[in-house]
């Protein structure tokens, strides 16, 4: 596909926002949607809308195969060794709620420690801190430095035979830093903790492997890998997931109920209660089967090109200072410029149908790092061009004169 073809598939690139073309540079937050993926959603409510798992009946037959191949689809997708290693969570929010909680009751004792870093998503940062608190457990951070990358030595000093777990970023939705996971996932694994990588920013731009990386547990969301909202992925070693407790009970994660006992259904429904987000789990494997074909080639090489133009583009205005510099970085570009605020900056540029997001991105510890109250990121997809860049460009330099 060019790159032509692949805008066509997805009609809202189409539109103008106060009477200008739409340019979207908000992909961090949530990517667009292709037709397959739209046309998934439609289907299934139109043609066989269904509970799944329990019914003999034709439809739920159709809608519990489809929603079990997208699971296989998942586990091809990053490599996992049993589909039963995928289960499908809200999103990596549900995930990590779920891990922590899980993992924690069963594994943590009052003065283990969990390891995470300063520049985490809130997401990957409260959950632990509650289960921390409820089993008299510590919350460790590896510390960054001003070009916004993990200082590995502070890591490495910190793992210790109280390290239960790491749960760390794999790109960082602020700066777009990209951490060293495979490195920093056998250096846990020496010390016998466990690694948990939060994947949301790098399964849209990036072929993942968990076998390959040894990751113990891994989650993402299906909204920012252009898949629907409300679905999420958490993969988890066979052997630890059949040790750790149930999240939520409900229906579908029991095999027999009485009043005295209940016991728990086997892998992945020991952990997938209640009716779940049907069309939307089916519709990720439309994502999957979609980024496949545009290809991770062609993702790599045009995000590369889209964020070194922005980067240098970006560096030759006065004023303007990059948060985030490391020299291993994904599509995403975080700036402040000198005597504004970033949300009076993306307010101008909403006004000139530019989307981007301004804000501490859940990510406050980090913004109190940098002595800052937010930034203005621009993130890019496969679907973005160089002149969607330059248009950017000439609006934040006309945003500025307005503001000075
Ligand atoms: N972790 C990271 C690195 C993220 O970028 C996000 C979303 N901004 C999340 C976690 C939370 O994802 P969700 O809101 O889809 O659960």
């Amino acid at each position: 596909m060019t790159l032509a073809e692949i805008r066509k598939q997805f009609p809202i690139l189409e539109q103008q926002v106060n009477g200008k073309p739409l340019i979207y540079f908000d992909n961090g937050a949530t990517a667009q949607k292709p037709l397959a993926v739209i046309h998934s959603i439609d289907d299934y409510y139109q043609k066989y809308n269904s509970n799944i798992h329990r019914g003999v009946h034709h439809l739920s037959q159709l809608a519990t195969n489809r929603y079990e191949e997208s699971r296989d689809i998942l586990q091809k997708f990053v490599n996992a060794r049993k589909n039963y290693e995928i289960i499908f969570t809200a999103g990596t929010t549900g995930g990590i709620n779920l891990v922590a909680s899980s993992f924690g009751k069963k594994f943590l004792d009052k003065g283990d420690e969990v390891i995470i870093s300063a520049m985490e998503h809130h997401s990957n940062i409260v959950p632990w801190q509650m289960i921390c608190e409820e089993r008299g457990a510590n919350l460790r951070v590896i510390p960054i430095n001003d070009k916004g990358e993990l200082i590995y030595e502070e890591y490495i000093k910190l793992l210790s035979h109280r390290t239960k777990l790491v749960a760390i970023t794999h790109i960082s939705n602020t700066m777009g830093t990209i951490n060293p996971v495979r490195k920093m996932i056998v250096n846990a694994h020496e010390i016998g903790a466990k690694v948990l990588i939060d994947a949301a920013q790098s399964v849209p731009h990036m072929k993942l492997d968990v076998q390959e990386l040894d990751c113990d547990f891994l989650v993402f969301s299906a909204h920012k890998m252009f898949g629907p909202t409300g679905v999420g992925v958490l993969y988890g070693k066979e052997e630890l997931l059949n040790e750790m407790p149930p999240y939520q009970g409900g229906g579908d994660m029991i095999k027999e109920v009485t009043f005295e006992k209940t016991t728990y259904n086997c892998l992945p429904h020991k952990f997938e209660a209640g009716t779940p987000n049907i069309a939307g789990g089916i519709a990720t494997a439309e994502a999957v089967k979609f980024m496949n074909e545009v290809g991770f080639d062609f993702i790599e090489h045009q995000e590369h090109e889209l964020l070194t133009y922005a980067t240098k583009r970006l560096s030759e205005i006065e004023g303007v200072r990059i948060i985030g510099t490391s020299s291993n970085k994904a599509s995403v570009i975080s700036f402040v410029v000198a005597g504004t605020h970033p949300f009076d900056v993306g307010t101008l540029l909403d006004q000139m149908g530019i989307a981007v997001r301004t804000g501490h991105h859940c990510t406050q510890p980090l913004m109190n790092f940098f002595g800052i109250p937010g930034t203005i990121r621009a993130s890019f997809a496969f679907y973005n061009t160089k002149e969607e860049v330059d248009v950017f460009i000439a609006a934040i330099k006309k945003a500025i004169m307005m503001l000075s």
